[in-house]
């Protein structure tokens, strides 16, 4: 079938139509030039650009046609009504559907809208934050809330396929540390509700797993050890380390200080359970400070 004019994106004074598998957009070439450093460049020096064509040889009823190559015409009509209406996106704004985030994020970023991938990156930041303590709040907040119109976690499983694809290094780490939740059995199914990531993606979000779930591991095994370094002589003679095998979380939250300390710790003296919770605390930074490289990255800082 052949694409048909968009209803809300055919302005009568436009001078390039844009063409996609479903919708035509008729448009303004300064408009989307002054946005996008790609249609600045593709207008100006009458080429087509990688992923784009047809500028130069094509017209439709007179005016240049620009094929959008792989973009979905419901994708491309999301990225140019936040170009045009200004209320479209809103950055404050968690409940825009999750479907326009994404096409706001891949083509705002193949296209290069300066404005458009500043908002997103600021919304998804403040949403997904690159902190230790910041990251636990989410957790804490629970797993049962919604964000962009669906459960959470369809977010994170959607929004790392979109980064992955989009190459937005510095939201990868805490996608793939927020897909890494739970076990391996359930990222399948939450894998198979969005409809599938990446094989490489998929491969970094397991063996992360895996290595993050190993430093949570020895963290727990320490911990006896831990323990007689730091106790008092009354504590080593009547106090012990119990119940490891009952710490099983797979994300740092579940390992905070003070709760894992009493958790574990009986008969232990005030003193010691609280030196306990802060070496537990110090391990946990640590941990931390390591996710990044557990999927192939260097580090929180260099992300910024
Ligand atoms: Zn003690």
């Amino acid at each position: 079938m052949a694409p048909k004019r968009h209803e809300s994106l055919w302005f009568s004074s436009g001078d390039v139509v844009l063409s996609t598998n479903i919708y035509l957009f008729k448009v303004h070439k300064e408009l989307l030039a002054l946005q996008s450093s790609v249609f600045k460049d593709m207008f100006e020096l009458e080429q087509p650009v990688e992923g784009v064509q047809g500028i130069v040889q094509e017209l439709y009823e007179g005016l240049p046609l620009v094929a959008l190559v792989g973009d979905e015409g419901k994708d491309v009509a999301h990225l140019l009504k936040a170009v045009y209406y200004r209320d479209y996106y809103d950055r404050d704004n968690d409940k825009t559907p999750l479907e326009i985030i994404v096409a706001l994020l891949v083509l705002g970023n193949k296209y290069d809208f300066k404005h458009i991938q500043s908002d997103v990156m600021k919304q998804l930041l403040r949403l997904y934050p690159n902190t230790l303590d910041g990251f636990d709040d989410v957790d804490q907040g629970g797993y049962d809330c919604n964000l962009f119109g669906v459960h959470r976690v369809k977010s994170d499983f959607k929004l790392l396929e979109a980064c992955h694809t989009a190459n937005v290094a510095v939201l990868l780490p805490i996608l793939y540390y927020a897909c890494s939740e739970f076990t391996v059995e359930w990222i399948y199914e939450q894998v198979d509700e969005v409809g599938g990531l990446h094989a490489s993606c998929l491969r970094t979000l397991l063996t992360g797993k895996c290595k993050l779930s190993l430093a949570l591991r020895t963290l727990v095994a320490f911990l006896p050890d831990e323990f007689s370094n730091i106790s008092c002589s009354s504590c080593k003679a009547g106090a012990s380390v119990r119940h490891l095998h009952h710490q099983h979380g797979s994300h740092l939250w579940t390992y905070k200080g003070q709760d894992l300390a009493q958790s574990v710790l009986k008969d232990g003296c005030k003193q010691c359970t609280a030196n306990l919770a802060t070496r537990i605390d110090e391990k946990r930074e640590e941990i931390w400070e390591k996710i990044p490289s557990f999927f192939g990255f260097a580090g929180w800082d260099e992300l910024q």
